[in-house]
């Protein structure tokens, strides 16, 4: 039976996490990147939303020339820490739905779903994971389902932005043979000048090609490139087991004074900890929380257990005893955090993610 593979892409990133911040720029066109500075700004564009692309603006142009095209968008420097806050969150969010997880970029990842629906189901299934990153983030993303990571990454890009595209096992060559070379990602325009050359501008001639030939020209690259587009490219889906640290945090839409609340929350932040921890079948020693009051104040407290864990029990008691001291502070409360480090993994405990 074919594997299910989601590749699940966030619209627009960073201006959309601009407009869920700031809804008053909703529909207008926003440009993340270098400061304008009137036309004289140095720098490029990070992100333009859909709005300033359809005028023209693109990730990667001179924010001089976005700014002579385009004087009245909206201009914001890019603010990292959110971005990094809403991708953790919407990452959690998407492990939750995962059999295997494996984060792709800041705002893209792939899910192996083989053991959480079916074929039968798959469309309802992505339609599920659409709706609780849009309720719990407040974001739309757009999803590829395929047999594998190269064709479902394909796929998503297709029906951009809120899109869904189902790739059937048994449809993969047909989807694939009428797009162009570079659809395919990591073929760039080095890449597609060479093809050309050979005649080959759609996947489906790609695919045609003698492999033999293809290797000639392209040497090691033409391996994975002719797999791909034969639709046979099997990687697997996997967490990067490279943290030292595994951290989730959670900003409030609106400043929370009541603390049963923040321990609410608190619970499910240090909860959600406690799924990366068990996914990535790793102990740890070190726990941590941060909290930010209004004004951005912000601190942080850890404590480092004399052993090893992956208790869930025990992380949530920690956070609940670390957290305890600012309690009476008084005042209100914009941000939480749960943190754990020290990270091991024990020998002959296998990754429950392998490769
Ligand atoms: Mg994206």
């Amino acid at each position: 039976m074919a594997r299910i593979v989601f590749h699940v892409d966030l619209d627009s990133f960073y201006t959309a996490v601009e407009m869920r911040e700031h809804p008053e720029l909703r529909g207008k066109p926003v440009i993340v990147g270098a400061d304008p500075n009137e036309g004289k700004g140095r720098g490029v564009v990070m992100a333009s939303s859909y709005e300033a692309r359809a005028l023209g603006i693109k990730a990667g142009m001179p924010i001089s020339l976005a700014w002579r095209k385009l004087p009245d968008a909206v201009y914001k420097r890019p603010n990292y820490d959110l971005y990094g806050t809403v991708s953790e969150n919407v990452m959690n969010i998407l492990r939750e739905y995962a059999g295997k997880f494996e984060q792709a970029s800041i705002d893209e990842a792939y899910l192996d779903v083989t053991a959480k629906t079916d074929w039968d189901h798959v469309r309802e299934y992505a339609v599920a994971v659409k709706k609780a990153v849009r309720e719990r983030e407040g974001l739309t993303c757009s999803i590829g389902v395929a047999p594998n990571k190269s064709c479902a990454k394909i796929a998503a890009a297709q029906r951009k932005p809120d899109g869904l595209m189902v790739v059937w096992p048994q449809d993969v060559s047909r989807f694939l043979a009428p797009l162009s070379v570079n659809a395919i990602s990591g073929v760039g325009e080095k890449t597609e000048r060479v093809l050309a050359d050979l005649g080959i501008r759609t996947v489906g001639e790609l695919a045609a090609y003698p492999g033999t030939e293809l290797t000639k020209v392209l040497g090691r690259n033409a391996v994975w490139l002719w797999g791909i587009a034969r639709g046979l490219e099997e990687l697997p889906v996997e967490e990067r087991p490279d943290a030292k640290s595994i951290s989730v945090e959670r900003t409030f839409e609106r400043d929370v004074d009541a603390w049963d609340a923040i321990l609410e929350t608190l619970d499910s932040v240090a909860d959600n900890v406690h799924l990366r921890v068990r996914n990535a079948n790793v102990t740890f020693r070190t726990v941590s929380i941060k909290i930010r009051f209004e004004g951005f104040q912000t601190h942080t407290r850890d404590r480092t257990l004399p052993t090893w864990t992956d208790d869930r029990d025990v992380l949530m008691n920690m956070s609940r005893e670390l957290i305890a001291e600012f309690r009476d502070r008084g005042r209100p409360v914009r941000m939480i955090g749960v943190r754990v480090a020290n990270l091991w993994r024990p020998k002959g405990k296998q990754a429950s993610l392998p490769a």
